[in-house]
């Protein structure tokens, strides 16, 4: 499947960006909903996948369908060898030591609930701290309550600014001899806010406490680099990274994971198994219990090499353009409030239209083809913060342009004059 070579639209460019190149690597974005033209602006809760993704699962499915590890034929080493280089290049997309360090999981949720069932349950004990911070998604309070009831530990939680941001003097002071864990996000969902993750490290490893970062909404939109950070567990989704989904990635640094107990077992996972006893496998295989999502992780690997020949700091600048464009834009249509308006932020607007209902605001904007995300974006706690029951959001990719924008904001011109 090809569309590469279509010239029928006229050539956007964004700075160094060849943006109607980049559009056309995407068949979706020439779909016709409801007679006009897509305006994708969802892309915080999934993005479009690249021709180059749908061909890599396709050519596993039609050429190297088999199972993997364990076959001796042909298709099984194909299927193997292409399994491992996914492995091998989310390795150096996060810039990790080792392939030990890299577990596929089914996504940011799963790995979450593989260190807060593994490392979590091992160390947490009564009258301990787990340390989250007040704009996290649900996928990462939940886990972290669930440990908290089982063990009796506590949730402590700091609190964000009027801006959304995480204040830095009350998260040290949140750190304590009790927090056995940190975990944070590294860009709000809800808010765009990105966290100062390196100086959060340092300060709970200077008390020896380790860090779990949700890179969901970053790995697509800042550089990634966990050696850098420094963090000890990082997570993210292929599917919100321009890959399928079904397959995510958990990052642990080796010297923690080795220690970890398995989250599940199953076949893959085990060296030798009697009724007797069992004997692990070792990393990552350890924690991937089972028949993997082969064709997802395939898949992935597939997206991050598509994303890590684009030039980086050309993406940055364009996406960074947009926000501001998309937030000044936005802010002048009447009765809007920007919710979310951290110094350091990316990718995320959302916004309340005075009096008139967010799921409103979605509704209409599909009748001009402009997809948005309305509610409360899995984080209830944010919109319990700014006292709203739910915001729109609409979020950006490499593959929105300006007139993405203006079609959004002429689609709430349509909202106010309805509903205003
Ligand atoms: N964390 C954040 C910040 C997210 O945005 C999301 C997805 N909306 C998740 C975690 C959960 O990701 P997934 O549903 O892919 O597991």
């Amino acid at each position: 499947m090809s569309i590469r070579t279509a010239q029928e639209q006229p050539k956007l460019t964004a700075g160094d960006l060849d943006l109607s190149a980049i559009r056309k690597e995407f068949p979706i974005l020439s779909s016709m909903i409801k007679g006009q033209s897509l305006v994708y602006l969802d892309n915080a809760a999934t993005t479009q996948k690249p021709t180059v993704v749908l061909d890599a699962v396709q050519e596993y499915y039609t050429q190297q369908n088999s199972n993997i590890h364990r076959g001796v034929h042909t298709l099984s080493e194909r299927a193997t060898a292409s399994y491992e280089a996914s492995r091998e290049t989310v390795r150096r997309f996060l810039n990790a030591r080792s392939t030990e360090e890299i577990v596929f999981v089914r996504g940011t949720t799963e790995a979450i609930n593989l260190v807060a069932s593994t490392y979590g349950r091992s160390t947490v004990r009564e009258g301990d701290e787990i340390l989250i911070t007040e704009l996290e998604h649900h996928s990462n309070i939940v886990p972290w309550q669930m440990l908290c009831g089982e063990t009796r530990a506590t949730l402590k939680v700091v609190p964000i600014t009027d801006e959304g941001a995480v204040n830095l003097e009350q998260f040290e002071g949140l750190l304590s001899s009790r927090t056995k864990i940190v975990a944070i996000s590294h860009v709000s969902n809800a808010l765009g806010t990105v966290n100062p993750i390196k100086a959060m490290v340092a300060m709970a490893h200077e008390r020896g406490i380790p860090v779990l970062v949700d890179g969901a909404q970053a790995v697509a939109h800042v550089e990634v680099d966990v050696l850098d950070l420094d963090c000890d567990f990082y997570t993210f989704s292929g599917h919100k990274m321009y890959g399928p989904t079904g397959v995510g990635v958990l990052y642990g640094k080796a010297s923690l994971l080795a220690g970890m107990s398995p989250y599940q077992g199953g076949g893959d996972m085990i060296k030798s198994v009697t009724f007797e006893k069992t004997t692990y496998n070792d990393l990552p295989f350890k924690f991937e219990a089972g028949t993997p999502n082969i064709a997802g992780a395939i898949g992935l690997g597939a997206a991050l090499k598509y994303f890590e020949a684009l030039d980086h700091k050309a993406l940055m600048r364009h996406e960074a353009d947009l926000l501001t464009y998309a937030t000044e834009q936005v802010s002048a249509v009447p009765g809007v409030r920007v919710i979310g308006t951290a110094s350091e932020k990316v990718a995320v607007l959302s916004f309340v239209i005075d009096g008139i209902h967010p799921h409103d605001i979605g509704t209409i904007l599909d009748e001009h083809a402009v997809a948005i995300r309305t509610g409360h974006h899995c984080a209830q706690p944010v919109m319990v913060r700014y006292g709203i029951p739910a915001t729109a959001r609409a979020s950006l990719a490499i593959y929105n342009t300006r007139e993405d924008i203006d079609r959004l904001v002429a689609g709430l011109g349509r909202v106010v004059e309805v509903f205003g």
